[in-house]
């Protein structure tokens, strides 16, 4: 990563956009952006840009925990070193570092739960939802999480 470059997939946008006025303060980028980024937030006319922190994590959150949802409820024991080492591996590359590094800490604390695939997405909610309440977002009811990423609501809507 170009340390001169503000990183766009560890800020949400309104932060980067003020970052990047503040770094590159271009006429182009001043034109661009107005004063608190909140205009171009709100306005942004193209949808396919590069992601922000927030546009990632929802991307990615949409991806672990439909994975999560499809594991097999018996995995054999090569899934479950399988999936063990794919979240390891994960939480290295994950493209916002301090993200990445929180993450870290919390495996460390809280191993990958694989011996099913209620485990394995009940594991998931948890370590979600210890991101919500660092952030301050309300915690998800984790008995909702097959509800939300597999099956759809009992009340039909997803149908
Ligand atoms: P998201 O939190 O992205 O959730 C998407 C959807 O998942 C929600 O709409 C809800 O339906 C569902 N959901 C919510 N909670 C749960 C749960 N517990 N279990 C199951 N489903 C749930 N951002 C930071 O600012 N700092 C960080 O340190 C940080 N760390 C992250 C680490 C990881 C591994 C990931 C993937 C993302 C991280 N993010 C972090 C991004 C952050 O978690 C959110 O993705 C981002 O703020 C956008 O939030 P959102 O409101 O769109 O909902």
């Amino acid at each position: 990563m170009n340390p001169e470059r503000p990183c766009r997939t560890c800020t949400d946008f309104k932060t980067w956009a003020k970052l990047q006025k503040k770094t590159y303060d271009s006429e182009k980028i001043a034109q661009k952006y107005d004063e608190d980024g909140t205009a171009i937030a709100s306005n942004r006319k193209r949808l396919d840009c590069p992601l922000d922190k927030d546009e990632l994590g929802s991307a990615t959150w949409s991806f672990l925990h439909t994975m999560a949802a499809y594991y097999p409820d018996k995995p054999t024991s090569q899934e479950s070193i399988d999936m063990k080492t794919f979240f390891n591996v994960f939480s290295k590359f994950y493209p916002c570092a301090p993200c990445a590094e929180d993450l870290r800490q919390q495996l460390k604390k809280t191993p990958p739960q694989t011996e099913s695939q209620k485990e394995l997405s009940q594991w998931l909610c948890k370590i979600h939802n210890e991101v919500n309440k660092k952030l301050g977002k309300k915690l998800f009811d984790c008995k909702l999480v097959d509800q939300r990423w597999k099956d759809g609501w009992l009340d039909g809507s997803c149908d």
